[in-house]
């Protein structure tokens, strides 16, 4: 019988931010495949937990997940942790995890620290809808189309930086999104922790004197629905009503149909775009 891969979360910080499950799990299976065994091993050794580790991380992702693979398929088990939180997260996970499941292999994730909730948690921002981007790729292109993407999006944002690469972003997000309201948090569940509610601007003024420390989540409010409404309504006010019917029933669309869409386009009734219509015919 084929062994079954655990998706261990583990302390984004603090070692007391661990499951009895996880730690049981971790004493339990055959093998833990550990991103940095060295810095696991402190975690392991708190906890006096002595199952072997193995290195899966980046660089050699494709083929220890093979291994490791194939080590399930003759019936061990095995537990996947990273070097903080949950694992799949903007780490390799994702690829031991597909690949497993390509197998056959039964997969469980148990849960526990993942900075981008806790740090969501603190924002004092929309939770009911968010856009995770972990970390904003460095290719200036690749960059620049995401963020130009994200520019209308309602939903809040969430990101992960690394300090040596903060003024740049928040400089790129207040030239895209504009001055919103953003959540810094920075070491979270460490001694260090800090919440910074802020604004764009007040949060790149505020590094102009200090050179960011530590780790970082940024969590951003998303564009204001009703600023979304008034830019798209402007767009058409350009436009007279007759040229903005004659787009819809060139499309197919009955006048009546073509009323109804102009109206709602110009957040106006369906009345207004009648009369207008009665006017301009008058005139
Ligand atoms: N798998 C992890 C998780 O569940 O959150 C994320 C791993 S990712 C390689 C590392 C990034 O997560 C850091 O650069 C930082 O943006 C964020 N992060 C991890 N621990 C953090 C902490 N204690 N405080 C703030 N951000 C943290």
């Amino acid at each position: 019988m084929s062994g079954k891969l655990y998706l261990c979360a583990t302390p984004i910080g603090n070692l007391e931010d661990i499951t009895l499950r996880v730690i049981n799990t971790l004493r339990e299976v055959d093998l833990i495949a550990a991103e940095d065994t060295r810095y696991s091993r402190k975690l392991l050794n708190h906890y006096e937990i002595k199952t072997p580790m193995t290195s899966y991380h980046e660089h050699n992702k494709v083929d220890k997940a093979k291994n490791l693979v194939e080590q399930l398929l003759a019936g061990k088990h095995i537990a996947l942790i990273t070097d903080a939180g949950t694992p799949a997260i903007s780490d390799p996970g994702e690829e031991l995890v597909k690949q497993a499941y390509d197998a056959g292999i039964e997969v469980t994730s148990l849960p526990g620290p993942c900075a981008l909730i806790t740090g969501l948690t603190l924002s004092g921002l929309s939770t009911g809808r968010f856009s995770f981007e972990a970390f904003l790729p460095s290719d200036k292109k690749e960059r620049a189309r995401i963020l130009s993407e994200l520019t209308n999006d309602t939903r809040t944002l969430i990101l992960y930086e690394a300090p040596h690469r903060l003024k740049k972003t928040l400089r790129e997000l207040y030239e895209t999104l504009g001055n919103r309201t953003i959540t810094i948090v920075r070491e979270l569940t460490k001694i260090h922790e800090t919440i910074c509610r802020t604004s764009l601007i007040e949060a790149i003024s505020s590094y102009e004197s200090t050179e960011p420390k530590g780790e970082f989540v940024l969590i951003i409010e998303g564009k204001s629905v009703n600023e979304l409404e008034k830019e798209r309504q402007s767009i058409w006010e350009e436009k007279s009503i007759t040229e903005h019917m004659k787009i819809y029933t060139d499309q197919g669309l009955e006048k009546k149909e073509a009323m109804k869409s102009v109206a709602k386009d110009r957040g106006i009734s369906k009345r207004e775009v009648y009369q207008a219509l009665l006017d301009l015919k008058e005139d």
